[in-house]
């Protein structure tokens, strides 16, 4: 399914030249009406008409998160307030929050964007769907409520919390579609098992989840649990929050929305540009945002793209799903480890929930990762023979994906917290005082 399909399907040379013509506007247009950038781009000799051709990219200077986040709240803005329709921020867990703001034409591109990859991933206007990521200020709900409403599918506001009712929901009003984060998805999976209605009363198909990660085993689970197909996009809101890219009904990379926003992937350390294929971090220009447009933004996250056709028909680039964020990254021992690493080797494995948390202490300078991981059978806990099996087994496993020795520590079923949005799954102990 398409929703506009001349551009998804659009040859390359002709996106590409629409991509240079915007480029072009773009850089001007922040030259010229956000201070800022117009001091960056005087200092690297950088106007519309010195681009010639889209390498002419590495020209311009990159936009950092501290950028933003030194121009908070509006000196980024490129029009009047009064041009501006709404604000979202996203939570920001250390100082101020970001902001992302939208004119008229931005909301209404936005929610292109998003009935775009809502309909790549399945979606029709028959569905209803209920949106069960949290309201406010956060950038997922209300995206992916006026994407849906585009698209012409029937919206429910649900918001995150009072399980039970979600459930209701679901079977009340006939949800074929859910949106919400994988880890809210898989504890709704476990509630709908729990409460024991037969599966002919859901008449749930699809799940478009997303705002974190999710592993291919956790998907599995999230698809057997609730009886969906799910897939992923991404978006962040200094980018103007989902829309950015998302997977199609093939589910074999994200689809950039490339006539709107521009990828490259550098080496993060060098900043030399990576061939196709080859994982760096993800720099991203957008390229018809009037409130806040950004040039080379920073993401952090580590990726790679795929310009090969898709047997979908879409010509956009596909992106690998996030192999982590350098921002998430942890450094134990000088090793770097990502949570979504630890997540792989968990999901598969037998006896075990998805659900784990992570905990890193320092003691006599040297760090110690803990992963505590919740048992899926408490009676488990009664066999110590095979508790102690196990816990070698998670071990070993962890200690060949990481490379690293760590304490395994295996918890009760239901003992670890359950998250609602973003889970928080790092538990960072080092600057705290050592235990005795
Ligand atoms: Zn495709």
């Amino acid at each position: 399914m398409f929703f506009q399909k001349d551009i998804e399907t659009m040859n390359r040379k002709d996106l590409e030249a629409l991509q240079l013509e915007r480029l072009k506007y773009i850089v001007d247009y922040c030259y010229n009406n956000v201070p800022f950038y117009h001091e960056r781009l005087q200092k690297a000799g950088v106007t519309g008409d010195k681009i010639k051709t889209l390498s002419d990219l590495q020209y311009i200077p990159y936009t950092t998160k501290d950028d933003i986040r030194d121009n908070y709240p509006f000196r980024m803005l490129a029009t009047p307030m009064r041009e501006i329709r709404r604000i979202h921020a996203s939570s920001g867990t250390t100082g101020k929050p970001t902001v992302g703001v939208y004119t008229a034409g931005d909301l209404d591109r936005w929610s292109d964007q998003v009935a775009r990859l809502t309909a790549a991933a399945g979606a029709t206007c028959d569905d209803v769907i209920q949106i069960s990521f949290g309201y406010g200020l956060f950038t997922g709900a209300l995206g992916l409520h006026y994407g849906l409403e585009k698209l012409g599918a029937t919206v429910i506001p649900a918001s995150s919390g009072n399980t039970q009712k979600q459930l209701m929901m679901f079977r009340d009003f006939g949800v074929t579609g859910l949106v919400a984060t994988p880890s809210y998805a898989l504890y709704l999976g476990e509630c709908m098992r729990e409460a024991g209605y037969p599966r002919s009363d859901y008449k749930l198909r699809l799940g478009l989840l997303g705002s974190e990660s999710c592993t291919p085993a956790m998907r599995d689970q999230i698809e057997q649990s609730m009886g969906i197909f799910v897939t992923d996009n991404y978006g962040m809101t200094e980018l103007g929050g989902p829309g950015v890219a998302g997977e199609c009904e093939l589910r074999c990379g994200l689809h950039f929305a490339e006539d709107h926003f521009l990828p490259e992937i550098i080496d993060q350390e060098t900043g030399e540009h990576k061939a196709p294929g080859e994982a760096g971090e993800l720099i991203v220009t957008t390229l018809t945002r009037e409130g806040m447009p950004v040039l080379r933004y920073r993401t952090k996250d580590i990726t790679c793209l795929n310009y090969e056709p898709c047997a979908c028909g879409r010509t956009h680039v596909r992106m690998e799903k996030v192999m982590g964020r350098t921002d998430d990254m942890m450094i134990i021992k000088g090793v770097n480890v990502f949570p979504t690493q630890i997540e792989s080797v968990l999901v598969g494995m037998e006896y075990v929930g998805p659900h784990y948390q992570l905990v890193v202490r320092r003691k006599n300078f040297m760090d110690n990762l803990e992963v505590r991981v919740e048992l899926l059978n408490g009676d488990l806990l009664e066999h110590y023979r095979e508790l102690e099996s196990l816990q070698k087994n998670i071990h070993d496993r962890l200690k060949s994906v990481l490379g690293l020795e760590t304490k395994v520590t295996l918890v009760e079923p239901k003992s670890l917290e359950r998250f609602q949005g973003k889970a928080k799954r790092i538990l960072d102990l080092r600057n705290e005082p050592e235990e005795n």
